[in-house]
């Protein structure tokens, strides 16, 4: 506990400059002349300044600009201008440089989002309390402001404890400050002589539902409702407990707002684009508050927690138990459209960049450590800006909704289609070789042709540019998805200057690793069977499709023991070599002259393609019967065991690339 005295004997308190005392008594009576607010803010130059450049900001959205603050003051009103000069003041007292500069920030940043939560808030119950709305928005937790100046050493811990264990702040304030933010605050606004509505919206802020619902009979009920819900928004988007904040604000917003649960999110990214204004405006910097998708998954997650542990405390969970299942699953369910809507661009449904990114560096890992080849085929509308000015922005968003659906429905199941940017796209090809994937683009490119795209019932034609590139990443990824992207880009280009609607294919696979990939493709049982006329090529790679991959693939080196090709101390001592140098295993055993370059290819092609599980598939499928196919699997092994016995003149070709 603290003694109060220590809040308010403190020199610290934020206070009001006289222009902001003026202002506030000049707007409080209705018969004040706009001149003299004028004047007023004129003695000020620093806040003429601000408020003049804000007036012109997209904010206020005026339509014309504002040279002169006789221009600006009346334009915005004087509540407005009377708002912004308190709010400049605000800014200046909640900046401080030393360790507590990030909580300083964060309560700025916080009253900024509640502000403009308040007034999109305020006008969704009519428009009548949109000013006052924004300046108490921004004024309600003034008394954190207050406390952070005066008790920042009392009052830290216990925001960390609330943060921790997810509890309501004013309350872990009360129990153990045995003062709270609110009170706090609703003294602030007595000493500055605030209006009854301000200290009662104020005061309430933080009010249960049950509560709030109970001040109905209150005249300043509409009020204390919006700010009640602003500070949920605010919660929701800055403190950590954000799932906390969601649950309130569904209560209050289903019961005050008629908003129901599904609008919520819509709402809240209306939030964030009004909060990102009003950041400009007073130079904020809200990079750090994750997208609304990011927040509400967090948000979901910890409802989803927070309702398991209500579960536990609760006495009678026996008879919840039916309820909070329900609301369990809603809630997961939920999760799994918001993470959905995460990876996913909402025009063309197609994965966006972000998941295409990390999709690729995670792919290009796994291909690294067996060698295996990796493409990208890019493709860029042609003349797609001409289809937008001549036909409509709208027009062009249906172009790009079929020509998406098109590359979609073409892509295999195992490759990744994505929309890159604007009207570029992408797809990750999985085990491409430079023929395939050339046939992969020029399909695609006909499709696209093809596409039968129209106008007000007349056919447009629409084509695209191609550019696509295979590679077989080295053991060392570092740099390699970039360069593969650049060379992508760069034949993509290739095709547009050669007159468009073409495509150009690369391989940056080096002449060894060729030779190596050919000899895998030799050595896998799937090839193997193919020659051995056991199956033709489309039910193989049917049962290919379906084969399970491999999580956690055999290490190369247990392999090599078990196939009785190396020692155990012969694989250490790769290994240690493989470290220092970043090379391949398979290139450091040439090297080393321990192994051939087919008897890499022979165990790269068992990991990559273990003939067992193969097996397994055919088995599942119906193909094979499980005595044939042990049959089959050991004839295999045995056979290109033999084949893989050394060939001099690939040993040293290979260990001197
Ligand atoms: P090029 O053949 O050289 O590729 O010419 P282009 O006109 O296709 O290329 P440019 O990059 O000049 O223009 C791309 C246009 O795509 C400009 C941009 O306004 C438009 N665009 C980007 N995203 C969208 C979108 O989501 N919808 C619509 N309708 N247009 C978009
Ligand atoms: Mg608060
Ligand atoms: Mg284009």
């Amino acid at each position: 506990m603290i003694s109060p005295e220590k809040i308010w004997s403190s020199d610290q308190l934020p206070t009001l400059p006289a222009v902001a005392v003026r202002l506030l008594d000049l707007s409080k009576n209705p018969d004040t002349d706009i001149k003299e607010v004028i004047e007023t803010i004129k003695a000020d130059p620093a806040i003429t300044a601000k408020i003049l450049k804000a007036s012109n900001s997209s904010f206020f959205g005026l339509r014309s600009e504002c040279k002169g603050i006789e221009r600006a003051v009346p334009l915005l009103g004087t509540m407005v201008v009377t708002s912004l000069a308190l709010s400049f003041s605000l800014s200046e007292s909640a900046i401080t440089e030393g360790p507590l500069k990030s909580r300083f920030d964060s309560y700025w940043k916080q009253s900024i989002i509640q502000s403009a939560a308040a007034e999109l808030l305020a006008s969704k119950l009519g428009n009548e309390l949109k000013y006052d709305s924004f300046l108490i928005g921004l004024l309600q937790d003034i008394g954190h402001l207050a406390m952070l100046r005066s008790i920042p050493n009392d009052l830290l811990p216990v925001l960390e404890q609330a943060e921790s264990q997810q509890r309501n702040c004013s309350e872990v304030e009360t129990e153990v400050l045995g003062i709270n933010h609110t009170e706090v605050g609703v003294k602030m606004m007595e000493r500055w002589q605030m209006s009854e509505q301000f200290k009662s919206a104020i005061a309430h802020h933080h009010d249960t539902f049950e509560q709030l619902k109970a001040l109905e009979s209150d005249p300043n009920f509409k009020l204390i409702i919006i700010i009640a819900t602003s500070a949920s928004i605010g919660d929701y988007f800055c403190s950590p407990n954000s799932g906390l904040a969601l649950h309130r604000l569904q209560e209050l917003t289903a019961e005050f707002y008629n908003m129901p649960h599904d609008d919520l999110h819509g709402f809240l990214e209306n939030v964030q684009s009004r909060f990102e204004e009003a950041a400009q405006v007073f130079q904020v910097n809200m990079d750090d508050i994750g997208s609304p998708y990011e927040i509400m998954a967090t948000a979901n997650e910890q409802l989803v927690q927070l309702t398991m542990k209500a579960q536990v405390d609760s006495t009678q969970a026996c008879a919840r138990q039916a309820v909070i299942e329900e609301q369990k699953v809603k809630l997961e369910s939920e999760n799994k459209q918001l993470q959905s809507k995460a990876i996913h661009d909402p025009l063309t449904k197609a994965y966006n960049r972000s998941y295409f990114n990390e999709a690729f560096e995670k792919e290009i890992y796994s291909c690294a450590r067996a060698a295996h080849p990796i493409g990208i085929i890019f493709s860029d509308i042609d003349r797609f800006k001409q289809l937008n000015d001549t036909y409509g922005h709208q027009f062009g968003d249906l172009v790009l909704q079929r020509v998406a659906h098109v590359a979609n429905e073409s892509t295999r199941r195992s490759d990744v289609f994505c929309r890159y940017g604007g009207e570029e796209f992408v797809i990750m090809v999985n085990n491409p070789s430079e023929n395939g994937i050339k046939e992969m683009a020029e399909r695609l490119r006909a499709l696209i042709e093809n596409e039968v795209i129209e106008f007000e019932g007349k056919r447009v034609p629409v084509t695209a540019s191609l550019g696509a590139v295979v590679g077989i990443p080295p053991r060392n990824i570092t740099g390699f998805a970039e360069r593969l992207v650049a060379e992508a880009d760069e034949a993509m280009y290739e095709s547009k200057e050669k007159g468009r609607n073409q495509v150009h294919v690369r391989s940056i696979i080096s002449q060894e690793d060729q030779e190596l990939h050919r000899l895998i493709k030799r050595s896998r049982f799937s090839r193997w069977l193919v020659t051995k006329k056991v199956f033709d090529i489309p039910t193989i790679s049917k049962a290919l499709l379906k084969c399970p991959k491999q999580g956690e693939q055999v290490k190369i080196g247990e392999l090599a023991i078990a196939e009785k090709l190396l020692t155990a101390e012969q694989v250490v001592k790769i290994l240690d070599q493989q470290k220092e140098t970043e090379s391949r295993f398979g290139e450091v055993a040439i090297r080393q002259d321990l192994l051939t370059l087919e008897q890499i290819a022979y165990l790269l092609a068992l990991q990559i393609e273990p003939p067992i599980a193969l097996g397994k598939t055919l088995i599942t499928l119906e193909l094979l019967d499980s005595t044939n196919t042990a049959e089959l699997v050991k004839q295999y092994l045995s056979e290109i065991k033999d084949n893989a016995a050394p060939k001099e003149e690939h040993r040293t070709e290979y260990a001197n690339s």
